[in-house]
């Protein structure tokens, strides 16, 4: 069975509620038009935004930006799994590497998260990447290694065949340096390797993702790759028209 193509907005720490909320009414439009393409969409925006996206657009696929791995306690400025199902969240972006570089988050901790996600039935999308320092030495595979691997660690076969992986390298990031399509297509076969090694045929439903500078004049070349299932895109979620373009662009 041929993978659904996914792309997914991560809108960072942009928006207030009210840009959400028009953003979401808007996404009514766009996400009839991904249907029509046979395209799912999906965006994560602050966890302030959440339910207010939600609420203009019950169907749009929405996503937190992390999550921590307990359910409830002493960690101050946290959102716990729970939290996010009872306002109908069912996805969380996991390990972005904005949260390894900035607030901490390891192999460790991403591992953590993934296993409470899949206590909870809920699909993360969980990002891999190497540094342009660990590029630049040649080290992608290994660095991408360690994180899905670290990353899957005691996970169920049911879980990794229905989650999302994305591969983005940091060095892409925001940057408008891209990744060559060669590159991704390199990458994403690779992780897809490392999960058949793991999880046998889960290596067929996985989605892979690319993600870094993904804009809607090389959208194509990205998806066109054969372990490319879609993108995770910053920047060029933000605005409807963008988000339009990519899909348009598929
Ligand atoms: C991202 O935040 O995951 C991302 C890929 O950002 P951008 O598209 O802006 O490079």
């Amino acid at each position: 069975m041929a993978r659904k193509k996914l792309l997914f907005g991560n809108w960072k720490m942009n928006k207030t509620i009210a840009e959400s909320r028009e953003f979401a009414k808007a996404s009514k439009e766009l996400l009839a038009f991904a249907d029509a393409k046979g395209v799912d969409i999906g965006v994560a925006p602050v966890y302030l935004s959440l339910s207010a996206v939600k609420e203009e657009n019950p169907k749009l696929n929405v996503a937190a930006e992390n999550c921590h791995f307990e359910d409830h306690g002493a960690f101050t400025g946290e959102i716990a799994i729970p939290m996010l199902k009872e306002i109908g969240i069912d996805w969380v972006i996991i390990g972005h590497s904005e949260r390894r570089t900035y607030f901490g988050e390891t192999d460790e901790t991403c591992n953590k998260k993934l296993l409470a996600l899949e206590k909870a039935g809920m699909t993360p999308i969980f990002c891999v990447g190497e540094t342009l320092e660990e590029y630049e030495a040649g080290r992608t595979k290994e660095v991408v290694k360690r994180q899905t691997l670290k990353g899957l660690e005691g996970l169920g076969k049911q879980f990794v065949n229905d989650m999302v992986i994305a591969y983005e390298p940091v060095w892409s990031i925001g940057t408008g340096k891209n990744a060559s399509k060669e590159i991704a297509q390199d990458i994403c076969s690779f992780i897809r390797e490392l999960v058949r090694e793991q999880y046998g045929d889960a290596a067929e439903n996985v989605r892979i993702l690319y993600g870094g500078s993904v804009k809607p004049e090389n959208v194509h070349d990205y998806l066109l790759q054969e372990d490319v299932d879609g993108a995770l895109v910053g920047g060029a979620s933000l605005k409807v028209d963008s988000f339009k373009a990519l899909i348009e662009n598929i």
